[in-house]
């Protein structure tokens, strides 16, 4: 059956993009189901206020709970198993290729994108009675609210589950999968603009090409993310 991912923002219309392209083409084929869902649709009052003032002062607005809780429960009580209910925040694990991979083997996923200063804290602690919660950053930086950093992650996720992408065998030589870098890749012309492709590429020498490659992978990382490997 479909993999369910609900989103809740008070930007439904960022998600639109996810009717294009794989993912996209996933959702036709019911191989996702993607629901989005405006926050502001669980607000009660005549201006569908979803933040106010924080307690003790400080600059900024702060999401209130009153509206998350209820977003939360109706997703809850319409799923068939527990989801996993992810926040986007700045302030949370970090996501890897590690983590897409964990929650592709998920069969529900929600995404709580914040806004403002973020959400009342007492939010997570209610949505742990009706799922299991995960704070998880996108990196280091501070985006202005959670639907990029969801989308990423839904993308990286929807990616990994089968069938999405059509050959399963490019999904295994990537940068990350191995713990390295991907090696550079090249296609026709072999010369271009007088720049040559690498000859080994086009030795027909498989052993010599995956040597090639690997070495590259090495270089490469050892370049431009030295963190990656082992001390
Ligand atoms: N005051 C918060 C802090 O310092 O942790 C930042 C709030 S940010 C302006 C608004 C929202 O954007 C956050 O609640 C979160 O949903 C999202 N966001 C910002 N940066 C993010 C990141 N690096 N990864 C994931 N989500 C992020």
């Amino acid at each position: 059956s479909a993999h369910r991912i609900d989103v809740v923002s008070i930007f439904p219309g960022f998600f639109d993009v996810l009717e294009v392209s794989l993912l996209g083409r996933a959702r036709v084929a019911g191989l996702l189901d993607v629901r989005v869902h405006d926050l502001r649709d669980w607000t009660t009052d005549r201006h569908r206020t979803v933040d106010d003032t924080p307690y003790g002062g400080g600059a900024g607005m702060v999401m209130k709970a009153e509206p998350w809780a209820q977003a939360i429960d109706a997703i809850a009580e319409d799923a068939a198993s527990e989801p996993v209910i992810i926040f986007p925040s700045p302030a949370g694990e970090r996501f890897t290729q590690a983590t897409a991979r964990e929650l592709s083997e998920e069969p529900h996923l929600v995404f709580a994108c914040g806004r403002y200063e973020g959400i009342d804290e007492r939010v997570y602690t209610h949505a742990a009675s009706r799922g299991r919660v995960r704070a998880i950053s996108l990196g280091d930086y501070v985006l202005n609210g959670g639907e990029v950093a969801a989308m990423a992650m839904i993308e990286a996720v929807g990616r990994l589950i089968p069938g999405v992408v059509g050959n399963p065998a490019s999904l295994v030589e990537e940068s990350h999968e191995d713990g390295l870098l991907e090696y550079p890749s090249y296609t026709k012309p072999a010369v271009w603009r007088g720049l040559e492709v690498p000859p080994v590429l086009l030795s027909g020498n498989h052993g010599a090409i995956a040597a090639w490659r690997r070495e590259q992978q090495v270089q490469r990382t050892r370049e431009r993310r030295p963190d990656l490997l082992p001390d």
